[in-house]
């Protein structure tokens, strides 16, 4: 068993589409990033190449890179999915927490776990998706940006 942890930030602007697990959400901000900037994702691949210690994604799908250019953020997990799956190993479990003080993300939070469980060719319940305010403290509490923490386990798997 081997852990990751990612981290990740993106600023909220107008005229952008927010984007987060792969479920668009209507809110009158977006994140501004070279991808979508589905800032959850963006967490959940630092913690998957983390615990492959493969680096980070701006190793892998840097933002200088015009092919990644507004790309969605969950072919890039299918893309770290693929890594994962050369190594050998499968996700055991993740832990994923949005900063976030508006929308409200409750309802969408079951569509995401099951975007992400599908990507990663896993169960839902192995997937924990969560949102936190700041109660107004700092740029996430401002509404400046977003903020998503990951936690992920992953295991070998049995020799075939
Ligand atoms: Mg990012």
């Amino acid at each position: 068993m081997r852990v990751g942890f990612g981290y990740d930030v993106h600023r909220l602007v107008r005229e952008r589409k927010l984007i987060l697990g792969g479920v668009e959400i209507p809110y009158e901000y977006g994140l501004l990033g070279h991808s979508d900037a589905d800032v959850l994702v963006h967490a959940l691949m630092d913690a998957l190449l983390g615990a492959l210690a493969l680096g980070d994604i701006g190793k892998h799908f840097p933002d200088t890179d015009p092919q990644f250019k507004g790309i969605s953020s969950m072919l890039l997990l299918k893309e770290v999915k693929k890594l994962l799956q050369e190594k050998g190993y499968r996700v055991n479990n993740a832990d994923i927490l949005v900063v976030a003080e508006h929308p409200k993300l409750a309802p969408f939070i079951e569509a995401m776990r099951e975007n992400i469980a599908d990507m990663l060719e896993t169960e839902t319940d192995r997937i924990n998706i969560k949102a936190t305010t700041t109660e107004g403290l700092g740029f996430t509490g401002t509404g400046e940006g977003m903020a998503a923490y990951a936690v992920v386990t992953i295991c070998k798997n049995p020799a075939s």
